[in-house]
């Protein structure tokens, strides 16, 4: 299938009224565009999954603060549309802000409080609710009965999840993998920021998951001492600046003392230009098995 790219809200719901009118399911894979094999596999699995798959790009000013790299962010549509396309899209929604925002200041926004206040939220603190609000107007444009989101963005997966049940949005979100450069950094479209010996050093991220994993692994059952040793793994890479390190529960993304029940270990630090983020699921005992 062709991919057709749409820039207005109504011919988008034109295209989509067909399709659904043909009987095809629709699934929805959002992204800010400067497209890499991290979004082209959620694309691949919606088109597994669903008839037809929407993707969307748009650089959504209301998740970046004043300080942050709106202007700078990378934009090639030409070749996102490639991408998409060899991955399944079979139509890509690419509007500008003003047909986003045609009132210029949003004054509906959505909030999910707490999720969005830890950890991202904390240096970030409007971050969250633009992401949320710009996915529930996202949901509501294109209706999709599958949306996928990368777990790469653990606690924005979390801060949407509780959105769409809090708010009763007719749709499934679905996590999918991250997907990693063969050394293992996970994959973003920030990476392009990094210096030669920056790429090298940011990798300190998936090293302190691993380290985390294998303690759990061999016993360890002490959140804080998991959180200490990947904190002290990143601050010891001399390029890494570190912003946190814990051990959390993976719907309410607070930290956890006891690794029991779904724990899910986040990790996040500076490392040149870039503020990078990784996460990783973690062996954990049962409930009640921890004195
Ligand atoms: P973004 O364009 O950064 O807003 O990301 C769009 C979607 O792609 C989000 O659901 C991200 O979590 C997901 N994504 C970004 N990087 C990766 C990755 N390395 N692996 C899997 N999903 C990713």
């Amino acid at each position: 299938m062709t991919i057709q790219t749409i820039p207005t809200i109504s011919e988008l719901r034109q295209a989509l009224e067909r399709q659904r009118a043909a009987g095809k399911s629709v699934g929805f894979v959002p992204t800010m565009g400067a497209l890499h094999a991290g979004h082209a596999s959620l694309m691949e699995v919606a088109s597994k999954e669903t008839d037809l798959v929407v993707a969307s790009i748009f650089v959504n000013p209301l998740q970046f603060s004043a300080t942050e790299d709106l202007g700078s962010y990378p934009r090639d549509l030409e070749t996102d549309t490639a991408l998409a396309e060899a991955a399944g899209v079979g139509l890509l929604f690419a509007p500008s802000t003003d047909e986003m925002y045609p009132e210029g200041a949003v004054l509906t926004s959505v909030d999910v409080a707490e999720i969005s206040q830890r950890w991202e939220g904390a240096s970030r603190p409007t971050h969250f609710s633009g992401v949320a609000t710009v996915v529930a107007k996202l949901l509501s444009i294109v209706g999709p009965c599958v949306a996928y989101f990368g777990e790469k963005d653990f606690q924005q997966l979390a801060v949407i999840r509780r959105m769409v049940s809090d708010l009763s949005i007719p749709a499934t979100i679905r996590g999918c993998p991250i997907v990693r450069e063969a050394d293992g950094l996970a994959m973003s479209s920030r990476n392009i920021y990094l210096e030669q010996d920056e790429r090298i050093a940011a990798v300190v991220l998936r090293k302190a998951l691993d380290l985390g994993i294998e303690a759990a692994t061999n016993g360890e059952s002490s959140a804080k001492a998991i959180g200490d040793l990947m904190a002290n793994t990143i601050s010891a890479e001399p390029l890494a600046k570190l912003n946190y390190a814990a051990a959390v529960d993976t719907a309410t993304l607070e930290e956890v003392e006891q690794l029991v029940g779904d724990v899910r270990l986040l990790v996040a630090a500076q490392v040149g230009r870039p503020h990078l983020i990784d996460n990783a699921s973690v062996p954990t005992m049962k409930e009640g098995a921890v004195s």
